[in-house]
């Protein structure tokens, strides 16, 4: 019963990151995030939990993208807010103990690997919004310390050059695992 339950839990928070990816404005587009997140888990954490990792560091990555669901009164507001406090360095890094956390409840074997959990979703957390960071939207990485928008604009909000690489890397990864389980 309680797989049953986890398996629906994860079914749910998987529409509600790709659902996030379709209604995500303003950001580097949440499907990019996801494949950054899943490329992150596997390279991290992939070795000890296996093909599960990628999609809980997908998931993990679009977290931060949920607060367009929160609605702010008008457009400009919306903009203004959006990339504030849930794309601050010190919020997610200080939200990444919860995270970690709540992922290991999913599976009984992940409960002894909260440190490399933490570690891994860490890392997913803080790279979101330094990706985000690179368009020309502003990112307000210090947030409450600075509202200053940090923006590069070195990429596009949705840019294939660096989505479509990243994602053939999480496929061959995902597939080399396969290769191993069967030979092994
Ligand atoms: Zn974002």
């Amino acid at each position: 019963m309680f797989r049953g339950l986890n398996a629906k839990a994860l079914n749910f928070i998987a529409f509600a990151a790709l659902r996030t990816s379709l209604c995500t404005k303003f950001t580097v587009d949440s499907l990019t995030q996801f494949v950054l997140g899943a490329a992150l888990a596997e390279a991290t954490i992939g070795h000890r939990v296996g093909r599960l990792a990628a999609l809980m560091g997908g998931i993990v990555a679009t977290l931060p993208d949920l607060d367009v669901f929160v609605p702010f009164g008008d457009p400009v507001s919306d903009f203004t807010y959006h990339r504030s406090a849930t794309h601050s360095l010190l919020l997610l890094t200080l939200a990444a103990p919860l995270v970690a956390w709540l992922i290991t409840r999913f599976k009984q074997s992940w409960r002894d690997d909260f440190k490399p959990w933490l570690l891994t979703v860490w890392l997913v957390l803080i790279t979101h919004p330094l990706l985000d960071s690179l368009t020309v939207y502003g990112t307000q990485l210090l947030w409450p310390l600075s509202e200053h928008p940090f923006a590069v604009g070195s990429i596009f909000i949705i840019d294939p050059l660096y989505t479509l690489p990243l994602l053939g890397a999480v496929i061959t990864a995902q597939l080399m695992r396969r290769t191993e389980r069967g030979a092994s």
